[in-house]
């Protein structure tokens, strides 16, 4: 599932269409978009697209008028920018018509996530509850915010409300980096270990960006590749074990991450 790494990588993607002007809009699947209806091919063509915004795991493509392009990837989404002559993807769901020979393919195998037209995106991260994103946040308002709260840290880490871009994987990564059990109380941290997870959260989530959200080429003391129960801990040589957070399966290391009183 795509998070903040993966929707900056997108984001990146998308940048090279700036500039351009959308031609035409195609939804392909008008049981995950109908643009006709949403009014995407009634604001886009004709525009040019001048900015692009992620936030959490939203991205945002700005026209030069009014209208952006709110974006959500769902489980298996993603974007692709392409030549007009390249093939048409597997599973696209919308495209971009281009100016200047090119296309930009929304592709997702599964109809999770959306594309909708919005004409005030603090609006729309307003109605839609998008929190600060987690590498837009200070470290006094990171604190604040885990002090206020009442639930185990990884619930926190993940709720898109306080804290935005944060996922089921890279929760376990940061929580790993910071030697934190995944269900430690927030009200149970000392403040030196809530600035620590803060300085691995901003760790993890640039890194991954840099390494282009490809978790083959993390470093070899990072989780995320050898994320499986049963996988050896980079860091102790331990067995990596499964636990169950609200329905969803993460992982950790138990000798390194045990929970604290
Ligand atoms: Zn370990």
């Amino acid at each position: 599932m795509p998070e903040l790494p993966d929707v900056e990588i997108f984001r990146q993607e998308a940048d090279k269409a700036l500039d351009s002007v959308v031609e035409s809009v195609d939804t392909t699947d008008t049981g995950f978009v109908d643009a006709a209806k949403n009014g995407l091919t009634r604001h886009l063509p004709g525009n040019k697209l001048k900015k692009t915004l992620r936030r959490g795991k939203y991205l945002f493509l700005f026209t030069e008028k009014k209208y952006a392009v709110a974006m959500h990837f769902g489980m298996t989404g993603y974007l692709q920018y392409a030549n007009k002559k390249s093939e048409t993807p597997k599973y696209v769901k919308c495209i971009f018509d281009l100016d200047n020979d090119h296309r930009l393919f929304y592709v997702s195998k599964r109809k999770l996530g959306s594309i909708e037209i919005t004409g005030n995106v603090d609006e729309f991260i307003r109605y839609h509850d998008i929190g600060p994103d987690a590498l837009e946040i200070g470290e006094k308002d990171f604190m604040d915010a885990i002090k206020n709260s009442r639930s185990g840290i990884k619930s926190f880490l993940t709720n898109q409300s306080l804290i935005s871009g944060i996922g089921n994987i890279y929760a376990d990564e940061i929580l790993f980096q910071a030697r934190i059990h995944p269900k430690q109380p927030t009200g149970r941290l000392k403040e030196p270990q809530i600035k620590d997870i803060y300085e691995q959260m901003v760790r993890v989530l640039e890194t991954a960006i840099e390494k282009h959200a490809d978790t083959d080429k993390f470093p070899d003391t990072f989780l995320l590749p050898r994320r499986k129960e049963g996988e050896e801990c980079p860091s102790c040589g331990g067995e990596i074990e499964k636990i169950r957070i609200s329905g969803r399966t993460g992982y950790y290391c138990p000798d390194c991450q045990s929970k604290s009183e």
